[in-house]
């Protein structure tokens, strides 16, 4: 496995892959990683000759009085993970090798998405999302690029930003990866202490009785997010948002059929938590 810190260097590599006819599967992240990254890698591995994975936080996608400086890293501990996952390529710049002074290659993430629901709440993220991958896609060249349903969201705005800067890649849109008791795994997950860790259960459990109460066929919104709202508000946890939307626009939907997205956010013991459910073909 080859740790790569520079980007030219980078570029290179992954040149000389393509041009010796190899397919490139990429793995964006922040780092920290959990089972859901290694899921991600270990789908690459199997459809692609050559596994890169980057690890960057990302200083543009979190706003003034975000995580940044608190956000979880290990290295080490990545470095021994992508191993075990056979990866190739680790991509590991400073922020200052990634952005160099004087940058500009900002991208402002597609309108419509840009301002719902996690967009509302974080004005900046998306941008910030669309010009780290921008640039990383271009970087690495990759013929699949792989990404969590867990960050549903983030999955349209990059599959707006491959259509408008027509990059030539495939989106592989992969399943939320969950601890046994139905949570979501995430980075931010270690910020929780035991009783929000308990807490936080509400948010898979709302989204599995929405599931539930669909499938035995409410086709009313406003009556499913109704059943969630009383659950959350049993729990103690400050709800965000639940939204019922479509699939493709995440636009709220007047009735329950095609694909929707299921999507809620909530704070639970001061960390913000995101989960969804995608019901396909209702
Ligand atoms: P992050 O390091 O949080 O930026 O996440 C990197 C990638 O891992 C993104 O495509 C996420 O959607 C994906 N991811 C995060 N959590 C999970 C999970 N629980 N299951 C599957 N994929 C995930």
């Amino acid at each position: 496995m080859r740790v790569i810190t520079d980007c030219d260097k980078l570029r290179r590599l992954c040149g000389k892959y393509r041009a010796a006819g190899k397919s490139i599967g990429f793995v964006p992240t922040m780092g920290a990683f959990h089972a859901g990254h290694l899921s991600l890698m270990r789908r690459a591995r199997q459809e692609n000759d050559i596994v890169a994975v980057s690890i960057f936080v990302n200083p543009l996608q979190f706003a003034a009085g975000e995580d940044l400086a608190a956000y979880p890293r290990d290295f080490a501990g990545d470095k021994k993970s992508a191993g075990r996952e056979q990866v190739d390529v680790i991509f590991a710049p400073l922020a200052g090798e990634f952005y160099p002074a004087g940058f500009s290659g900002k991208v402002l993430a597609d309108s419509g998405l840009n301002s719902i629901l996690e967009g509302a709440r974080r004005p900046t993220h998306f941008d910030g999302v669309c010009t780290v991958l921008a640039r990383l896609f271009n970087l690495v060249a990759a013929h699949r690029v792989y990404l969590g349903q867990k960050d549903y969201q983030q999955f349209l705005v990059v599959k707006r930003l491959v259509e408008g800067f027509a990059f030539d890649l495939e989106l592989v849109i992969c399943p939320i990866v969950r601890d046994r008791d139905g949570l979501a795994l995430s980075s931010r997950n270690v910020y929780l202490d035991s009783r929000s860790r308990g807490k936080a259960l509400v948010l898979s459990e709302t989204l599995k009785l929405a599931r539930s109460v669909i499938e035995l066929g409410e086709r009313d919104p406003a009556k499913v997010v109704s059943e969630m709202r009383q659950r959350f508000s049993l729990s103690g946890v400050e709800l965000d948002y639940i939204t019922v939307a479509g699939a493709e626009d995440l636009q709220p939907v007047k009735r329950v059929s095609g694909d929707v997205l299921i999507a809620v956010a909530a704070k639970v013991g001061g960390v913000r938590l995101i989960d969804n459910e995608l019901l396909l073909g209702v």
